[in-house]
């Protein structure tokens, strides 16, 4: 299974939103290379908008099998008085997947190893997958998770993408569980993105900017998988 994960971070509005989502769509299901993938098995395309949309978004991938939805963080607290946090409960049975740990978390939030390892527990705890990230070797993750996604801070948002053998030399280093799938994110690109997936190594990626822009994420699904 390879993994195209899209972070909106905190970009569009709800007609924006909308309007990615109908591009997004037509064009998926008039590639029938990329359909059979999902269809298959083979791949999975998953959404990390803005979580005040995930319930249209929701509706509007219900009929693609293989497109799901991401919340981009959930809080640290189970429920109760925390204005404003979103929870793990609140989003159980909207999302399948939230990402944890993303370096803008760690660097803007003050994000540490606890709390962020308090949050895969409590995103499982509502049967949702996190897909914890990393930014070096150094950084700890918690055991058995499924997804682990490696970004390089020197590589996030600048066009320096770090080289796929570097990439592969700090996955040898971390000794994953095989079941892991490793994904890598950092100025992925449909130029550079099918050099990462060649190895046979990784198994996706984690991606920003070039996200945003439907007709371009297309792009790095078709490039790195034909
Ligand atoms: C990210 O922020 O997770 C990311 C990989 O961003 P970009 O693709 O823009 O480098």
């Amino acid at each position: 299974m390879k993994y195209f994960i899209a972070n909106w971070k905190a970009n569009k509005n709800l007609e924006e939103s909308e309007a990615y989502l109908v591009l997004l769509t037509q064009n998926i299901s008039a590639n029938q290379p990329i359909l059979n993938k999902l269809n298959g098995g083979e791949l999975k395309i998953i959404l990390a908008p803005p979580a005040p949309f995930l319930p249209q978004l929701k509706f509007k991938i219900k009929d693609i099998k293989n497109i799901e939805l991401a919340a981009q963080d959930i809080s640290q607290f189970e429920e109760g008085a925390y204005t404003g946090e979103v929870t793990a409960k609140t989003l159980s049975g909207l999302v399948n997947y939230t990402i944890i740990g993303h370096s803008e978390r760690r660097e803007y939030f003050k994000e540490g190893e606890d709390i962020l390892f308090r949050k895969a527990e409590l995103a499982k705890r509502y049967k949702i997958n996190p897909i914890f990230c990393i930014r070096s070797s150094e950084d700890k993750f918690p055991p058995q998770i499924n997804l682990l996604a490696y970004e390089p801070v020197s590589a996030i948002g600048t066009g320096n993408n770090e080289n796929p053998i570097e990439v592969i030399k700090i996955k040898d280093q971390l000794k994953l569980n095989p079941s892991t799938a490793f994904i890598y994110g950092g100025s992925v690109t449909q130029e550079n993105a099918k050099l990462y997936l060649q190895s046979g190594k990784i198994d996706g990626f984690l991606i920003g900017q070039a996200s945003l822009d439907p007709l371009q994420f297309i792009g790095i699904i078709n490039h790195s998988l034909t």
